[in-house]
């Protein structure tokens, strides 16, 4: 008689940051989706840091069901890291029939996944889910996503969906696909349309906040925003050359206007107006030059350090690698 393998299992994971607050209610309406699903399902819940009781909830929730697995990194490195943390732990795994990224904050709701799945299922390796509105969520903050959507889409060879943010099912191939990207600065959504593959889309209602706050401010959206167009385009490199080139043609034209008027009309009042405008000017763009070369060369100085993207503290359950293993 052959050997019964386990059937393919749906693994989620969770990446977490102080969600204490909605942790309890996220997982009973998760583990209700999948207690519904056709086919077998886990969930990992990876803790980032967080400083209030929730990598102890995810131990309990481990606790009561096999099918719960956590990862407790050792500080918090930011929810694209998390993200990757979980992806290379189901990577690892065997047995996985597809995986899907999920926020702990039920803004993603949980009941999206059964579509993800039929989606999967008619062959899309990657079937991100897109908001349809975006409730409880402020007009500026609207207003800065679509502006930065817009943008990314013109700079950048690498469509990033609209509206869509991490939640997605990923197959099998597209997670080890996503395991092999190992840059250091994970501008996520840019990875995952890297990939290519057939797609599909899902829309969904995107939820407010159910409870706890929010972990973005302007300051770290501003940085996002600066991953996501400086790792995916290095059109701003070429803005500055071509800003720098005209800029050196209307100079030069000026100071053809000026030898030409020195000549048919000898010297006139000496331009201090013009001098100093021109010179703060050019100032100005060298600056403006140098600050994007510098954004471009501090990324590759991080690039070449070749530090582990991160470091797992605990683990609970058995799709959890040894807590010194180096990623
Ligand atoms: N998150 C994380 N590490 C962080 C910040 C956030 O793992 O440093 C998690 C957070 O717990 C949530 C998800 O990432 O599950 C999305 O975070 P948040 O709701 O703050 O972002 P938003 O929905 O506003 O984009
Ligand atoms: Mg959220």
């Amino acid at each position: 008689m052959h050997e019964s393998r386990p059937a393919p299992a749906l693994w989620v994971v969770v990446p977490m940051y102080d969600e204490a607050e909605v942790l309890p209610e996220f997982q009973a309406r998760l583990l209700h989706v999948l207690d519904a699903l056709d086919l077998p399902a886990r969930v990992l819940y990876v803790d980032d840091g967080s400083r209030d009781a929730s990598w102890a909830l995810a131990q309990d929730f481990a606790r009561l069901d096999p099918r719960v697995h956590g990862l407790k990194l050792s500080r918090n490195f930011g929810k694209e890291t998390a993200l990757t943390a979980g992806l290379d732990a189901v990577a690892r795994v065997e047995n996985v029939a597809a995986c899907v990224v999920i926020d702990a904050d039920l803004q993603d709701p949980p009941e999206v996944i059964p579509e993800l799945i039929a989606r999967w299922r008619e062959g899309a390796d990657m079937v991100y889910a897109t908001r349809r509105r975006r409730l409880g969520e402020s007009g500026i903050k609207r207003l800065t996503a679509a502006v930065f959507y817009r943008l990314m889409r013109r700079l950048s060879a690498t469509a990033v969906p609209q509206d869509t943010g991490d939640f997605r099912l990923l197959s099998a191939r597209a997670l080890r696909a996503l395991a092999g990207l190992r840059e250091r600065q994970r501008f996520m959504k840019g990875l995952f349309a890297w990939i290519g593959y057939p797609q599909a889309q899902v829309l969904y209602d995107r939820a407010p906040r159910a409870a706890g706050a929010t972990k973005w401010n302007y300051g770290r959206l501003w940085r996002f925003a600066v991953e996501g167009v400086t790792s995916f385009s290095t059109v701003p490199l070429r803005l500055a050359t071509w800003v720098g080139m005209l800029t050196s043609v209307l100079a030069f034209a000026y100071g053809a206007w000026i030898v030409l008027k020195v000549f048919v009309w000898g010297i006139s009042v000496p331009g201090y107006a013009s001098l100093i405008v021109a010179i703060l000017f050019l100032g100005g763009l060298q600056l403006l030059a140098l600050g994007i070369i510098g954004e471009y060369v501090g990324r590759t100085y991080l690039e070449v350090k070749q530090r582990p993207l991160y470091l797992i503290e605990a683990s609970v359950g058995a799709a959890a690698p040894p807590s010194d293993a180096m990623p």
